[in-house]
């Protein structure tokens, strides 16, 4: 029926790939030292480095809470990594797939509510990538912009997507640790991954990644290291998750991941990266501290727009209920936070 699919990107891409990993492995040991201190960084230490991130989100002009739907089309993934709920190997995880009718009648919901930011999500799923087409270009022709976090794919399908009118691609990398890449995910390697990203953006994507702050096996050095590299990779997007076991993964017996730590990271991208328009989000494996990662430097949120009666058949982690749903709890950020929301938001209903 499938296979764990090798998907390949030109031999330059590759290459280029590999030299960024490199380059990024080989950085100062003095900014080294410094990242390890900030990461490490608690109470008035911590307070700084998060109200420096904020003077620079500000000095940027990045004072809005960017909102994006958050759309999980498809459960069903032909990968295995070791802290996902919805590895093939879990055969007691209920699979779902919405058709493409299904996707429409939603993005038409979040399109009324004044949502231009759309965000695809699915696991790796081995259907054939042709069905996306016709939502990306509905949402297109609706005026919104469309991001795809769909997993690796053939570069075949990256330009059909391109072409529908999707603007955006997420590839999270994890870790750039080899060893702990390797332990965590299947069906492809470090380099690989990092060669999709260069790829997605050679075809005129905005790329965006991210990492798992307290996956197993990962030291604070470790996650100085993704640092590293996304300040040579530059992404548009990009994001930090705390560990959260998932009870249906090989890793479901591991700690979960240090929320401060992850907050920290937040801060330190929004510090090292220069793009003014950087997206970090403050995602829900953050839980009730969702407003803390706004604070430490990040400035978009999700509006969850899977059908209720799927939502919790998708979980990477151990999270089944989403901690935001509502535009009530999107508000409530924006005043805490202090980032602006657009009008149209501010009228809409609950
Ligand atoms: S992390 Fe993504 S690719 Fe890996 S098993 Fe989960 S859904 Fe599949």
């Amino acid at each position: 029926m499938f296979m764990t699919a090798v998907t390949r990107t030109p031999r330059a891409f590759e290459d280029a790939a590999r030299n960024l990993l490199d380059s990024s492995r080989g950085a100062a040991q003095a900014l080294k030292a410094e990242f390890r201190d900030s990461l490490l960084a608690r109470g008035h230490q911590q307070q700084q480095l998060a109200a420096q991130a904020r003077d620079i989100r500000q000095k940027n002009g990045n004072n809005q809470l960017l909102v994006r739907a958050s759309l999980e089309f498809s459960n069903y993934c032909r990968q295995q990594c070791s802290f996902c709920g919805m590895t093939r190997r879990n055969s007691e995880l209920q699979r779902f797939r919405l058709k493409p009718a299904e996707i429409r009648q939603i993005i038409d919901q979040v399109a009324d509510m004044g949502i231009t930011q759309l965000h695809l999500v699915a696991g790796e799923d081995w259907q054939p990538g042709k069905f996306l087409e016709k939502p990306i270009q509905y949402a297109t022709d609706l005026g919104m912009e469309t991001t795809l976090a769909i997993g690796q794919r053939s570069s075949g399908e990256y330009r059909r997507w391109r072409e529908a009118g999707a603007s955006r691609y997420i590839l999270k990398v994890e870790t750039t640790s080899e060893e702990a890449f390797n332990r965590a995910r299947t069906g492809t390697k470090l380099f690989r991954r990092v060669s999709h990203l260069l790829y997605l953006r050679s075809l005129g994507f905005k790329i965006g990644s991210g990492v798992i702050c307290g996956l197993p096996g990962q030291s604070v050095d470790d996650l100085v290291a993704d640092l590293l590299f996304f300040k040579m990779l530059q992404p548009d997007m990009v994001s930090v998750s705390r560990f959260l076991p998932n009870g249906q993964s090989r890793y479901a017996a591991n700690p979960e991941g240090d929320q401060d730590t992850t907050l920290n990271f937040v801060s330190l991208l929004r510090i090292n990266l220069d793009r003014p328009d950087l997206r970090i989000p403050s995602g829900t494996t953050l839980g009730h501290r969702q407003l803390d990662g706004l604070l430490h430097g990040a400035n978009l949120v999700s509006f969850h727009a899977t059908p209720a009666q799927v939502a919790s058949l998708y979980s990477a982690d151990m999270i089944h209920t989403r901690e935001m749903k509502m535009m009530s709890d999107i508000r409530r950020l924006s005043e805490k936070s202090g980032l602006i929301l657009p009008e149209m938001f501010l009228r809409s209903r609950p």
